[in-house]
């Protein structure tokens, strides 16, 4: 597998990073994980507009999904005529969401047309020539974790979590651990959010994984510190994620 950081701002995007989006890919297949705010400009740098094969959506945040919105003009309106329907893995009432978002006319299309929409619940199944499991996060809304295997190479994705053990199973002898580190320890932070660098170092070496890359920062977190935290509670090899970046899984 091969991973690519499209998007990694927590919560809002910055000057330098859209929100959430991280590419997957396997035997040519793009599978598009989380599709943030500024998401769909930087995806272009590493695929096709066209040439997503699935995507999925861990959680109805904004900085999860909302240029899954906009995409839908691209689709639809394609000089080449509208492109088929789009396996979209997410939370029940995500298309209806979307169109909310999206504001469509009294009578207008829809967004069944431009994705095929694929409720989310905890289980395992396939996406293309991924093998899948899910689970639900510790986060206030709807939120899926997912575990990605493909050749003998596991890749998780935390989405976005509080400390839970959902995060060890899925990241169970990960070789790669995608991880959320939205908060710093130095402050006070809100309960059931989100997890601090430390702490996504915690879960990683309960998972037995092999090697950390951390997301999600605020903009306002000092990267050396979060990078800090996490080597002192995991003693494997352990990065910041910056936009662009790509990994051999
Ligand atoms: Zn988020
Ligand atoms: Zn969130």
């Amino acid at each position: 597998m091969k991973l690519t950081v499209v998007g990694c701002a927590g919560s809002f995007p910055r000057s330098d990073s859209a929100c959430s989006a991280y590419l997957v890919e396997a035997e040519g297949f793009h599978l598009l994980l989380d599709m943030g705010n500024g998401a769909l400009g930087a995806l272009q740098q590493h695929v096709g507009l066209y040439d997503l094969d699935a995507l999925f959506i861990s959680h109805l945040h904004g900085d999860h999904c909302f240029d899954a919105c906009t995409y839908v003009v691209a689709r639809r309106y394609a000089p080449g005529g509208p492109l088929p329907t789009l396996p979209l893995h997410a939370p029940a009432g995500t298309l209806a969401r979307f169109a909310r978002a999206y504001e469509i006319n009294p009578g207008g299309s829809r967004l069944d047309e431009i994705y095929d929409e694929r409720v989310l619940t905890p289980k395992s199944f396939e996406i293309g020539p991924f093998q899948v499991r899910v689970e639900r996060t510790n986060h206030p809304v709807e939120t899926y974790g997912v575990r990605l295997e493909h050749g003998g190479r596991v890749l998780a994705y935390s989405a976005d979590s509080a400390p839970t053990d959902a995060l060890v199973s899925l990241a169970r002898d990960a070789d790669v651990f995608l991880c959320e580190a939205t908060w710093s320890s130095t402050v006070t932070n809100s309960p059931n959010l989100h997890v601090t660098g430390a702490e996504a170092g915690e879960h990683a070496t309960r998972a037995g994984a092999e090697r950390l890359l951390l997301t999600h920062l605020m903009a306002w977190s000092d990267p050396g510190r979060t990078l800090e935290e996490a080597t002192s509670t995991f003693d494997g090899k352990v990065v910041v994620v910056a936009s662009g970046d790509s990994y051999d899984v």
